[in-house]
């Protein structure tokens, strides 16, 4: 029987922390850092190569969080590192437009057809913000229907979570939400083909846009069917609402197409982050040439941003996107992800231990539960999150790092080795061990 190793030392991290926490609330500069959700304080990190991390107290690990998804490439990637450094010579940031906004521009239209023309921001949160002014602007409507489970990012109009009924008016899941804004809001569950009926028939003519994750993966990894996502295709379009597809994690990661790819649909507006900067602060947004002639200066609703299009983010984007545009770039993560999840499975069924792994493109989640399938957020137990707390702890002693929480996806990126991932199945599989002895 395998038995834990002893903790790993956080003696750095903890004092870095300690200061932190003087200067940030919590600590942190974004909340799911903190390591609220799994044992231990947080681990600074002083630097990453390749598929690998190392803390401030030396420890070293095999990343899965990937920054979140932006980082399929791995860390310190040859290419946009030379593509930055040879940025920074040139200058930060003008104000003025540059050749590389045309540059990234071209890379993405070519290689997606979804969208016809594109804005550059600087987040997924402000891509989505915009997407929805857009889809307000054009349809002349208030009305915004999201799905509980999916984020997007920390705007007003989407912090909001379903009231207690089919369909209803949201409820903010944040202080300093006014109740105005989230009674424009109406949140409905996943994979639920009446609820969708019911808020048309309910709030008909109301609605300007329908938001859903291209694949949701932001709380557990709710894998919609083909079939509803072209349902929910179908019936914004016969009620003249608007489909936003947030491919903030899925754009660039399941192909240049993203989910709207896998669904073959074609979203109205969709919104890009993460992946498209190359590891720098970029969000964008897409839609038709008549949807994006809405956006100032061309049309009346207003959008723009300082460092929006930054030189040094976008070539950034530029680099990281012309190694994914390289043929079977995709197939080959995607295989890779397989092989590492069909093992892990085979050896959770030997066991018979009570864990699925739910996998898209090169994206995973661990779900500690029995069911087949887990496509609404309700559908998770919270008590299993237990389960994940220990694994994570067992992880990281192991030197295997993932997200702090287990509502999150891991990532595999293209710099994960055959020795990484050979690697961490054991220690996936020790730990496993020690999780359900
Ligand atoms: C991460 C994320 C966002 C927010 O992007 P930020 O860059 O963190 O503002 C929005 N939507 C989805 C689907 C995301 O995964």
């Amino acid at each position: 029987m395998t038995t834990s190793v002893s903790d790993i030392s956080r003696e750095k991290s903890a004092e870095l922390f300690e200061k932190a926490k003087q200067y940030f609330p919590g600590g942190v500069n974004s909340p799911v850092r903190a390591f609220k959700s799994v044992y231990g304080t947080p681990l600074f990190i002083e630097r990453g190569d390749k598929a690998h991390l190392w803390d401030a107290d030396g420890n070293e690990f095999i990343d899965y969080c990937c920054s979140w998804g932006p980082l399929i490439l791995g860390h310190n990637n040859p290419e946009i590192r030379e593509a930055v450094q040879n940025q920074l010579g040139k200058g930060l940031s003008f104000g003025a437009p540059t050749a590389l906004e045309n540059e990234l521009a071209e890379l993405i239209l070519n290689n997606n057809k979804k969208i016809e023309k594109i804005r550059f921001v600087s987040s997924g949160t402000e891509a989505v913000m915009s997407a929805i002014r857009l889809a307000r602007g054009y349809t002349k409507r208030d009305k915004i229907v999201k799905f509980e489970g999916c984020y997007h990012g920390h705007s007003d109009s989407l912090l909001v979570k379903a009231g207690s009924g089919l369909v209803t008016f949201g409820e903010t899941s944040s202080a300093g939400v006014p109740k105005a804004f989230a009674d424009e809001t109406i949140v409905i569950a996943l994979n639920d083909k009446e609820a969708l009926k019911k808020v048309f028939a309910d709030f008909k003519d109301q609605i300007a846009a329908v938001i859903i994750e291209g694949v949701p993966a932001n709380n557990g990894l709710l894998i919609q069917d083909k079939e509803y996502i072209k349902f929910l295709r179908e019936i914004t379009k016969t009620n003249g609402a608007l489909l936003i597809f947030d491919e903030v994690i899925t754009g660039f990661r399941l192909g240049f197409e993203g989910a709207s790819k896998y669904y073959d649909i074609q979203p109205d507006i969709l919104t890009y982050g993460k992946i498209i900067g190359g590891g720098m602060p970029v969000g964008a947004y897409g839609a038709s040439k008549e949807l994006m002639s809405c956006i100032s200066p061309d049309g009346a609703v207003y959008q723009a941003g300082t460092l929006a299009g930054n030189p040094v983010a976008m070539a950034a984007g530029i680099a990281a996107l012309s190694i994914l545009a390289q043929p079977g770039f995709y197939e080959k993560l995607e295989q890779t992800t397989q092989a590492f999840v069909e093992e892990l499975r085979s050896f959770i069924a030997e066991r018979g231990y009570q864990i699925k792994i739910f996998t898209i493109g090169s994206i995973f989640w661990f779900a500690f539960t029995e069911q087949e399938k887990i496509q609404r957020a309700d559908q998770i137990d919270p008590a299993s999150m237990e389960f994940y707390k220990k694994m994570h702890r067992e992880l990281l002693n192991r030197g295997v790092y993932f997200g702090p929480s287990g509502y999150e996806v891991g990532f595999i990126s293209a710099a994960h080795t055959e020795e990484d991932l050979t690697q961490t199945l054991a220690k996936i599989k020790e730990s496993l061990d020690i999780v359900f002895q």
